[in-house]
């Protein structure tokens, strides 16, 4: 078992990692917060799948549990959800005192999140994610929020879990594609802070998540670290906490250009950490063979599904309506070594252009 601080003055609190915890999470939300009732926030598949072994632990505690389940899915991340989270959070007469425990992937997490953080005026949660991607990332940091038709996560807030409780076994039950969407975030985090994890990505993945749990808890505890140490340093995103975006400046707008249909966030990201790497070669003094390196560990996860009939311009466009295009200048995350990235702040746009060109080109 692994337990993972996140050092944010009084709003600090632990992220714990280990196989099995979904069966004792009634005592640890006992210890997190002394509430009496508690509100489940999860999916029909998530519940079905999962949810009996949760509320077991919670009734061998003592706690109360309601349940509100809402939709699946990237396209329910909006505020019509959050309308339905709020209006059975009246109808169950939750007060300031009821503990909200979202229980799902990144979705539920953020859409639950947000829903802790307004009404009224903000309750207390914990994050009990289910899918890699949540475990590693999403869960962890406070980022809470829907979408708008005019693109992600445009309204939220920052509000903390009081603890984010991981079980690398519900995993067994995901969707091979989801998992390997939750590996590329993971080199993600080889490549901007750690070797020894880049290497354990790429020897073990193949196991994941049936077969060596023990390496699949130490590459989950381990992402955690680094994204606990990175939050407690810099919560809200004025500068260290940008380097989680290494893969993300080009990663976002190929989401974006292909309407969230053809990749999922992983694989986009696995495409925008390519491209990045060769303006890294450019800009960056990234030599040859560690991009090489980092590009060989990329698509040894999987073939990544290739961006057809795309125009190089659809998402230049995009890109230029996102947060990281400021003053007219592009922000890109570079690696220097694997290990070691840099925030370059003034990318160029004959760099930015030339890059995206002849890799849609090759790749289509
Ligand atoms: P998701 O929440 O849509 O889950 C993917 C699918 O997996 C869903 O269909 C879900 O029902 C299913 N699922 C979940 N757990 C399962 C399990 N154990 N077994 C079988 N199926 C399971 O997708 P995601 O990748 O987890 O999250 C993506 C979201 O996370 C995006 O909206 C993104 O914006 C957000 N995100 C937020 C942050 C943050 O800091 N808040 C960071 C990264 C991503
Ligand atoms: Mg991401």
């Amino acid at each position: 078992m692994s337990t993972i601080q996140v050092a944010l003055g009084t709003r600090s609190y632990s992220i714990t990692v280990r196989n099995g915890l979904i069966g004792q999470a009634g005592l640890l939300l006992k210890e997190a917060q002394p509430a009496q009732n508690t509100v489940v926030i999860s999916s029909k598949t998530v519940l079905s799948l999962h949810g009996k072994q949760l509320f077991r632990s919670l009734r061998r505690a003592g706690l109360q549990a309601e349940t509100i389940v809402i939709p699946e899915g990237e396209r329910h991340k909006t505020l019509a959800t959050l309308e339905k989270i709020y209006r059975s959070l009246s109808r169950l007469h939750a007060n300031r005192k009821t503990l909200l425990i979202a229980f799902g992937g990144g979705v539920i997490g953020d859409v639950a999140g947000f829903a802790a953080a307004s009404y009224l005026r903000g309750l207390p949660y914990v994050q009990v994610p289910t899918t890699l991607l949540a475990q590693i990332d999403s869960a962890i940091g406070g980022k809470t929020g829907v979408n708008l038709p005019s693109g992600k996560n445009l309204v939220g807030a920052f509000h903390q879990p009081l603890a984010v409780l991981v079980d690398p076994l519900v995993l067994s039950t995901l969707p091979l594609r989801q998992l390997r969407s939750g590996l590329y975030e993971a080199l993600k985090y080889g490549v901007i802070r750690s070797a020894t994890l880049l290497d354990l990505v790429e020897k073990k993945h193949r196991r994941f998540p049936k077969r060596d749990k023990e390496s699949l808890q130490q590459m989950i505890t381990e992402c955690a670290r680094i994204k606990a140490e990175i939050v407690s340093q810099d919560e809200t995103e004025s500068e260290l906490r940008m380097v989680l975006n290494y893969g993300h400046t080009l990663g976002h707008a190929l989401e974006a250009a292909t309407h969230y249909k053809a990749f999922t966030h992983g694989e986009a990201i696995a495409h925008g950490m390519i491209m990045a790497n060769q303006l890294a070669e450019q800009l960056n003094g990234l030599d040859a063979a560690e991009a090489a390196r980092i590009n060989t560990s990329i698509r040894g996860i999987a073939p990544l599904p290739r961006p057809r009939r795309l125009r190089w311009t659809d998402v230049y466009q995009h890109m230029l309506s996102d947060k990281k295009f400021v003053d007219q200048k592009f922000r890109f995350v570079l690696p220097r070594h694997v290990g070691q990235v840099d925030i370059v702040k003034d990318v160029p746009r004959s760099a930015v252009q030339s890059v995206l060109r002849s890799y849609l080109h090759a790749e289509s």
